[in-house]
């Protein structure tokens, strides 16, 4: 038999048909939707330059289809020629380092995402295109200089010139420099590196520097001794140099971010670096601002970066000049060599949840990241998560500090609740402002103290109703309320942006009624607030109005400057913001009703009176909040009004244990979508007939499907959507499961798409 080369250019492999070989062989992740990886040969011109983490073009598949995939390890061993060659080196370099190749494994597997797309959202496009880098030509003597004259080399005064500067420097040096030194030009250059007595390396250097600008301050207080307890538990345990999770709880305005400036800061002191991740930084701007000042060599990944901002910062976290990592979501994946401590900021936050495959959750991948490097994590909220609250009482490695009292002992604001339904019969009517809060924001205005009113979800806000035949004007392929925006004239769609003129009447067949307007919205309550307090100077906050981070910025800065009364926005400014002349905080609408139909939407409650009251009286003025709803008697917001977060804990995991529904079970959501309605509703019954017979032949106990049911938001963009829980008691067997799903290919349906969302957060 003669021999068969396999000539796959361009690593073509000399090798007869089945005959074995030891060689690099590379286990490769595809960038497309499979859920395993495959082995190639590594051509041995691409041998001594590949690494894992490196993307590479490879065939695949009986129709031989070439696609990007990511070498995720690299072995010698034995392979046979029916193993197929890597066509072509993508990368340069490796982008990812073995630990984020294995958290992007962990991830894969927990959030059932393919490991190529996985891996692929963990760094930044525009580093792998190297944006931000120039190539700079470095110079050095190739041999001494006395050699060069020696071997009797005719030198002009040019070349002299320019070897004699280079004999003055010990490390090489940039050509630009030295040519500019010696004053020569570049052909100068090119003479000598052609006489082979100058050395030229090049490198990739950065074209800028990304700094936060801020300038250092330090605050010259003391901890509480609150404070310095926690601290001193969350050093003991970076001195333990193990994996665990600390809890710090502590209502707002207790001092939490000292304790992780100061943890930081002692990470730091032993050369390794550190990550702080705080929610959606548009709204945390100021949070951002005043850390930055606290720390050297920072680097802060916030939304309006460049790509090549993003690129370098990357580099210069990877190179270790930047040891401080403030960021949101990306900055979980930060480069870092020596990672010493991770701190999550609002760890119950939703933003925290990539909306986006691979589906994770910001605080769940930096405690897998922590638990990889076996390092601390310190978890902060004033009204934690019931995840987590759950797991420190469940679970070895978590542990609980709590700060309970405010600096400066300042006193938590005292809570209002108003009926809304017995205001609605007294008044006569439907109204906007309760009386209780209509005379605080008069005293308010009088005193020249500050206050902030906050409006529930956007799109459940100022719909148009027909009171005749009782429907709400709706979008036709969305199925959610139209919102009326006065401003423009017309009724919007908020998901898929349909826009049309507000109309007079009810388009209902044979109705013709006129429409009402139903619901509070922003511009509603800031024309009310222009009837009853024409002189007060009001500013809007809603994502019509902040449509850029800049607009943002402008409005902190107004407010800041007590150049504001009254802000008026929805949930973006319960966050974060602290304005010391904050008296007063009206929610315009707490009902859980606007916070979502699916089981947190209590917790979420909770949550948003709890923080949004934190807002008021941050310094020396006392602060007041009014709480106006149609549910008073809501254990959630009963718990609130004391700023009891234990007693809403207890009772609320009670419920959620006697449902099976998390913390005590573990969810994963499958959404299917489709035009056709009774498509969509078999396909789901098919599909979630297949998930019970597979959790039947795993054994799984305690694990079962619910559903199919039409999602909350039932229809989008003209496709119906209905949705399976997959429900399991552990996240292993929830692994399993999705696992065994995602090998068999089972999470497949014959509709538009599918998505898998684990652990999921939204269930609209
Ligand atoms: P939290 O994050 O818990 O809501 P912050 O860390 O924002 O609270 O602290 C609230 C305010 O108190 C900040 O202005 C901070 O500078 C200040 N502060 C923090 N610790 C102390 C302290 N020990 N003494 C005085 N002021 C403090
Ligand atoms: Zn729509």
């Amino acid at each position: 038999m003669g021999k068969t080369p396999s000539m796959t250019a361009p690593g073509f492999l000399w090798t007869e048909e089945g005959e074995p070989r030891k060689g690099m062989v590379a286990e490769v992740a595809p960038c497309i939707p499979t859920h395993r990886t495959y082995s190639y040969a590594v051509p041995d011109t691409m041998a001594s330059s590949l690494a894992p983490g490196q993307r590479v073009r490879v065939c695949l598949g009986k129709r031989r289809r070439s696609v990007a995939g990511f070498v995720v390890s690299l072995d010698h061993k034995e392979w046979d020629s029916t193993l197929r060659p890597i066509e072509e080196l993508m990368d340069r370099e490796s982008y990812l380092p073995a630990d984020l190749i294995e958290l992007g494994r962990r991830m894969a597997l927990h959030y059932g995402c393919p490991l190529g797309q996985t891996l692929k959202s963990m760094t930044p496009e525009a580093v792998r295109l190297g944006r931000g880098l120039k190539t700079v030509r470095y110079l050095r003597l190739a041999k001494p200089l006395e050699e060069i004259r020696a071997a009797g080399a005719r030198l002009s005064a040019k070349r002299t010139s320019l070897l004699e500067a280079l004999s003055q420097t010990r490390d090489a040096v940039a050509a630009d420099e030295i040519l500019a030194q010696a004053d020569v030009s570049m052909a100068v250059l090119r003479g000598v590196i052609a006489a082979g007595w100058v050395q030229v390396t090049e490198k990739e250097e950065m074209t800028q520097d990304v700094s936060f600008d801020a300038p250092r301050e330090e605050p010259t207080f003391e901890l509480t001794e609150e404070q310095r307890r926690a601290l001193d538990h969350i050093n003991g345990k970076i001195d333990e140099a193990a994996f665990s999770v600390t809890m710090l709880f502590g209502v707002s305005g207790s001092g939490k971010t000292e304790v992780y400036v100061r943890a930081m800061r002692r990470v730091l002191e032993t050369g390794r670096q550190v990550i702080l991740l705080v929610p959606e930084i548009v709204l945390t701007t100021q949070l951002v601002k005043r850390l930055a000042a606290r720390f050297d060599d920072v680097a802060v990944h916030h939304s309006g970066l460049t790509e090549v901002q993003r690129s370098i910062l990357w580099r210069q976290i990877a190179s270790g000049k930047k040891r401080v990592i403030i960021g949101t979501r990306s900055a979980v994946f930060a480069p870092c060599e020596k990672l010493g401590l991770i701190c999550v900021d609002e760890e119950q936050e939703t933003s925290y949840k990539n909306l986006q495959a691979p589906r994770f959750h910001v605080r769940d991948v930096a405690i897998m990241r922590a638990q990889q490097w076996k390092i601390s994590i310190v978890l902060g909220s004033a009204t934690p998560s019931l995840e987590t609250w759950y797991n420190c009482e469940h679970r070895s490695h978590y542990h609980r500090v709590i700060i309970r009292r405010r600096v400066k002992s300042l006193p938590m604001p005292k809570v209002h609740v108003v009926d809304m339904e017995d205001e609605r019969a007294e008044q006569k009517r439907a109204v906007v402002f309760s009386r209780m809060l209509a005379t605080f924001l008069g005293e308010t205005l009088e005193r020249g103290e500050q206050a902030l009113l906050l409006i529930n979800r956007r799109g459940f806000a100022h719909a148009l109703y027909c009171p005749s035949c009782k429907t709400r004007l709706s979008c036709p392929r969305c199925n959610v309320g139209l919102v009326v925006h006065t401003v423009t004239g017309q009724v919007a769609c908020h998901y898929c942006h349909t826009k049309a003129p507000i109309p007079e009447s009810c388009p209902s067949a044979g109705c013709g009624e006129k429409l009402i307007h139903t619901g509070i919205g922003t511009q509603r309550v800031e024309e009310v607030l222009a009837a009853l307090f024409p002189r007060a100077r009001v500013i809007r906050a809603d994502s019509d109005t902040m449509t850029h981070r800049r607009h943002y910025q402008a409005l902190i800065e107004d407010f800041e400057a007590r150049r504001v009364d009254i802000l008026v926005g929805t949930q973006m400014i319960a966050k974060g913001l602290d304005f010391p002349q904050v008296s007063l905080v009206g929610v315009i609408d707490a009902d859980p009703a606007t916070l979502g139909s699916d089981f947190r939407a209590h917790e979420r409650l909770f949550q948003l009176v709890t923080q949004v009251a934190g807002r008021a009286g941050r310094a020396e003025v006392p602060g007041r909040v009014v709480v106006q709803t149609s549910m008073p008697e809501l254990p959630a917001l009963r718990h609130a009004l004391r700023h009891d977060y234990e007693a809403f804990a207890v009772e609320e995991l009670a419920a959620r244990q006697k449902a099976n529904l998390p913390p005590f079970r573990r969810l994963a959501r499958v959404v299917l979508a489709h035009p056709r309605e009774a498509t969509v509703r078999q396909e789901a019954d098919t599909l979630a007939e297949t998930v019970r017979a597979t959790i039947e032949s795993l054994g799984l106990e305690s694990s079962d499907v619910l559903g199919p049911n039409p999602c909350a938001l039932a229809r989008l963009r003209s496709r119906y959507r209905y949705e399976l829980l997959l429900r399991t008691r552990t996240a292993g067997d929830m692994h399993k499961l999705t696992d065994c799903l995602n090998q068999k290919n089972a999470l497949r349906a014959k509709v538009d798409s599918v998505m898998l969302d684990v652990d999921p957060v939204a269930m609209m």
